[in-house]
Parts: C-alpha cells; sequence; structure tokens
C-alpha cells in the first residue's frame, strides 16, 4: 500500500508513548526517516525480529536495511553517544553506512559542558530541580539560540573549528568557572574530544535538504519521527517542565531539513493510559498501590534513563489537548494489552479547578492546581495480545477504544496490543 508522502509520527502526551514502536512498524512504507528535534534525552525502544533495541539520537528507521535515516538541523547531538550508538547496533549485526544515515551539517553538537551545567543547575536547584534526563538538552539549545553553538558541518573544518573554539570556551567558562565554580572547560581537551567522535562521523555530515528534496522530487515516502509528545513541547507543553524543543507535527518539516513542505499526514501515537517522566504538573497521577500496580503492568521505566514513570489513568483533557496541537489526523493507540490487570479501568475525565469542573488543559498555575475527577470503565481482564482485529476484542475493550475516539475527537486508526512489530491491528 502506499501512504501519504510526507507523514509525521508524533506523541500526543508526555512521551514514552510507543512512538519508536510505531515507526519501526509503520516505516516498512516508507524510504527515509527522520528525526527533526531533541537528542539522547529520547528513549525509543523496539522490538522485532532483529532483537530488542533503544535508540536515542538514530532514527528507529535505521533498523530497517532499505530505509535512509536522517538527522535533521532541528536535533542536538552529543557525538560520544551517537558513536556509542553506532557502535553497539554495529555489534547487533545492524549495518550502518553514510548510503543510509545521513546527518545534517546544521545539526548542533551537544558538548561535554553541557552535559556538566545540565548537573550542575539541576544540583543548585535541589528540591525545585526540573527532572532534566541530565544530558544537556536545554544548555545546548539555549546556546544555540545564544548562538554560540558548534554545528556538525565544522567538524569538516577542523581549522576554522581550532580557531573559533577559544572565544566560545572563554564566554562558556565565564559560566562554568565564575559561576558555578567548576573546573574550567579546557580548549585543548575539547578539541581533542571533537577530534575523537568528531572524525568518525565525517562521512555522515552533509547537506540534508539537498538530499531530502532530490528525494521529495524522485516521488520518494519520507516519515518524519518525533521525541517526547505535545505535553513536553517547549511553546505549548507543561513549560517549563518540558523538553528544550518544538514536539510538535508542524516543525517537522523545519527540523529534519525540508522547510518548505507541507505534511501529508499526522500520526498521533497515545498510550491507553498516561506515564510522565521527571517533575512537573500530572494531574492524572495515581500514587501507592494504584500506580505500583499499573507501572508495573506497563513496565513503565525510562528507556533513557531507566527512571521509575510516573503513571496514572487515561487523561481526556490532556490527550485531547496533545491531539488538537500536533494537528493528527489519526490515532495509533498504544499499550491497550496493559490495561488487561483491571477489573475496573481509571480515566480521568476531567479537571477540578478551585471548584469548576474542566474538560480543557489549562496552563500555568491553573494546571499546577487542578485535580482529576476520575470515573471507572468496566475492565476486560484477559490477555488480550494476540487479538488482530477490532472483532476479536472482548465488548469491554471494543468500548474503551470507541469511548476515547470520542473522547479526543480523532480517528483511531492503529491499536498496538504488545511491543513486538505484528502485535497490532487496524480499525476499519
Ligand atoms: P517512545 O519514546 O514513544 O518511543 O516509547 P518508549 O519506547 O520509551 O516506551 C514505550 C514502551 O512500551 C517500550 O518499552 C515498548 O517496547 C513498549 N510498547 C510499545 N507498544 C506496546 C504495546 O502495545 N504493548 C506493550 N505491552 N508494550 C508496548
Ligand atoms: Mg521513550
Amino acid at each position: 500500500m502506499r501512504y501519504e508522502m510526507l507523514t509525521a509520527i508524533v506523541g500526543t502526551n508526555w512521551g514514552d508513548e510507543g512512538k519508536g514502536r510505531m515507526v519501526d512498524l509503520l516505516s516498512a512504507d516508507y524510504d527515509i526517516v527522520c528525526r527533526y528535534q531533541g537528542g539522547n534525552n529520547a528513549g525509543h525502544t523496539v522490538v522485532n525480529d532483529r532483537g530488542k533495541f533503544i535508540l536515542n539520537l538514530l532514527p528507529s528507521g535505521i533498523l530497517r536495511e532499505t530505509t535512509v535515516n536522517v538527522m535533521g538541523p532541528g536535533m542536538v547531538v552529543d557525538i560520544r553517544h551517537l558513536c556509542g550508538e553506532i557502535g553497539r547496533l554495529r555489534e547487533a549485526g545492524i549495518e550502518i553506512t553514510p548510503a543510509h544515515l545521513k546527518i545534517s551539517d546544521r545539526a548542533v553538537i551537544c558538548l561535554p559542558y553541557h552535559v556538566l551545567l545540565d548537573g550542575l543547575e539541576e544540583d543548585r536547584l535541589g528540591d525545585a530541580k526540573f527532572g532534566s534526563t541530565r544530558r544537556g538538552i536545554a544548555p545546548v539549545y539555549a546556546d544555540k539560540y545564544m548562538k554560540k553553538a558548534l554545528r556538525m558541518g565544522e567538524l569538516l573544518d577542523p581549522e576554522e573549528l581550532e580557531k573559533r573554539l577559544p572565544g566560545i570556551v572563554e564566554w562558556k567558562n565565564l559560566t562554568v568557572e565564575k559561576g558555578y565554580g567548576a573546573e574550567p572547560v579546557d580548549p585543548a581537551a575539547l578539541l581533542a574530544w571533537l577530534h575523537e567522535y568528531g572524525d568518525p562521523l565525517k562521512p555522515y555530515i552533509c547537506d540534508v535538504t539537498s538530499f531530502l528534496s532530490e528525494a521529495v522530487k524522485a516521488g520518494k515516502n519520507v516519515m518524519f519521527e518525533a521525541q517526547l509528545g505535545s505535553l513536553r513541547d517547549i511553546d505549548y507543553g507543561i513549560y517549563p517542565y518540558t523538553s528544550s524543543s518544538t514536539t510538535l507535527a508542524a516543525y517537522a518539516p523545519i527540523g529534519a531539513g525540508l522547510p518548505g513542505a507541507r505534511l501529508d499526514r499526522v500520526v498521533g501515537i497515545m498510550k491507553a493510559y498516561s506515564s510522565c517522566v521527571g517533575e512537573g504538573p500530572f494531574t492524572c497521577e495515581l500514587f501507592g498501590a494504584d500506580g505500583d500496580m499499573l507501572r508495573e503492568a506497563g513496565g513503565e521505566y525510562g528507556a533513557a534513563t531507566g527512571r521509575p514513570r510516573r503513571v496514572g489513568g487515561f487523561d481526556v483533557p490532556a490527550s485531547r489537548f496533545g491531539v488538537r496541537v500536533q494537528g493528527a489526523d489519526c490515532l495509533a493507540l498504544t499499550k491497550l494489552d496493559v490495561l488487561s490487570v483491571y477489573e475496573q479501568i481509571p480515566v480521568c475525565v476531567q479537571y477540578d479547578i478551585d471548584g469548576e469542573l474542566t474538560d480543557r488543559f489549562p496552563s500555568g498555575t491553573r494546571l499546577t492546581k487542578a485535580k482529576p475527577v476520575y470515573t471507572y470503565l468496566p475492565g476486560w481482564h484477559c490477555d488480550i495480545s494476540g487479538c488482530r482485529s477490532f472483532d476479536a476484542l472482548p465488548k469491554e475493550a471494543q468500548d474503551y477504544i470507541l469511548m476515547i475516539q470520542k473522547a479526543v475527537n480523532c480517528k483511531i486508526r492503529y491499536v498496538s496490543v504488545g511491543a513486538e512489530r505484528d502485535q497490532y491491528f487496524e480499525m476499519a
């Protein structure tokens, strides 16, 4: 089947909705998969016939031999991490060559001092911390907008890079040394680091915009893979507990390297319940034994960090907002099988804000004040991971899907009932 040419796969919640799993599945119909924002704070888990893989920086299409993968200008790339990730995949037998991995010369390099500053600031904040993954993402995006960042293309011109470095390091040491009182950054050590991890990547660095434009002209299908979800978007998410980039579909062509393109299709990936890593308002959160049961059933531990994820029932106000800001044309509902543990399934249908009931997702202090209004839907309480059609599901599971579809006002096209590639079905 030929799908719409330019498709974005995006998260409608707080991240970890199963985007990697759905990209792995749907990329069969695409020639190119692009990551368009974020860095190695992502953790996309893919389980297929070749094994189980956790991808942080590489697009999830890397596991298909014929797919070309693009890391776009909107990304921030920790080159040491990328070398390690490529090495681990190679050890597992995945071939990675410049023919099927292309890294934008405009993508920004995440340096050791960004990682250092991320940790120093979280430690300084103490109890008021953001719950950062401490991978340097906020500091490196801040430098990008300060126009003090290094870009991947600079690795291709070592002489110019060497000339530029002292000035940038001098500026950065105003913060590292004079601000936080940490050991100053040594330009020579930084240059050595850039060579050690940058040199092996040189063959992959190119102008991805030319590549993508030609590919689109030639009729190739392109998929854009988001990291995180709507509610972590820097502008529309639960600021300041967001990521530092734009996770929304509208940014996908820009961040991937095809700035003039229009998307043909946006597939929102939506989990059948809620999870959230790190700090910030998470209205539907379940605590104690209720939370533990769902966390264990869903295996909700961070793919990038191993941290236990906060969990809750499906959150109607948050998910409907998440679907809307993505402009999703259709949805994939994931991890429905996890809800098999319940006799009665908790669903957060509204928020109570100072006694006012609302189904609109608020921002700012209204969000922090919101309390969940839960209702309970009948469970099916049996294993559905073998179901391959809507009709094969128990009536309660069918009703659950239809209830969610109506509540978020968007067509559910795919339903995932397990982590493996074939554990899903399409809705009529
Ligand atoms: P991403 O960040 O959106 O790519 O999602 P993660 O990979 O961080 O988290 C999703 C987790 O759920 C992964 O461990 C997947 O293997 C797993 N998963 C995805 N879809 C399903 C599903 O339908 N059922 C179950 N049980 N697990 C799933
Ligand atoms: Mg994840």
